[in-house]
């Protein structure tokens, strides 16, 4: 089993916390803040993590602020992972989505395996996948038809264009993808 670490929001107030939490499956707490920082996530130099919504709001001074972002110079901190961002991970995933769906949808017109009596034609990808997949495995990869594919592949790259951070689930959706594709 591979260890996973998980970022806690320090943000706190007389009558609470911020409950905001960052799953991650980062063997090490540098590079869970180094999937952080590409979230919007800051760490301070005590070791406090903040979420995307309290990086501006910390209680703490701003010039002690360490600014963990992916372009600015502290970021490029000893011990920071280097590889893609997070956008670039995503859009690779969306990519491979889109591509694999293109592939499938050929197939399935192309392939008489595919052409059931038993099922319509809209259901042929998870019909088909059924009856090569016994049990609830069969089912969840049939889940994943080329419709939805490129559907997903749509939320994934959904945030291309904009300033705002990619949520952990869409990263880490995208990271599950590759490292399952790369396999
Ligand atoms: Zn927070």
């Amino acid at each position: 089993m591979s260890t996973t670490i998980t970022l806690h929001c320090n943000r706190s107030w007389a009558d609470g916390a911020c409950t905001v939490r960052l799953y991650t499956d980062a063997p090490s707490i540098t590079e869970a803040r180094g999937i952080g920082r590409g979230l919007g996530w800051r760490t301070h130099p005590s070791g406090q993590d903040f979420c995307p919504g309290h990086s501006g709001t910390s209680p703490t001074p701003a010039s002690n602020v360490f600014y963990l972002t992916q372009s600015a110079g502290p970021a490029q901190h000893q011990g920071a992972p280097e590889g893609p961002t997070p956008l670039e991970t995503c859009d690779t995933a969306a990519r491979e989505l889109r591509t694999l769906a293109a592939a499938t949808s050929h197939e399935i017109v192309t392939n008489p395996y595919w052409h059931s009596e038993n099922a319509e034609r809209g259901l042929w990808f998870t019909n088909g996948v059924g009856n090569a997949v016994s049990g609830p495995p069969g089912v969840l990869a049939g889940l994943l038809d080329p419709v939805a594919a490129r559907l997903l592949a749509q939320i994934l790259g959904s945030h291309r264009n904009t300033q705002k951070p990619i949520p952990a689930e869409v990263f880490l959706l995208a990271r599950a993808i590759q490292r399952n594709r790369a396999r």
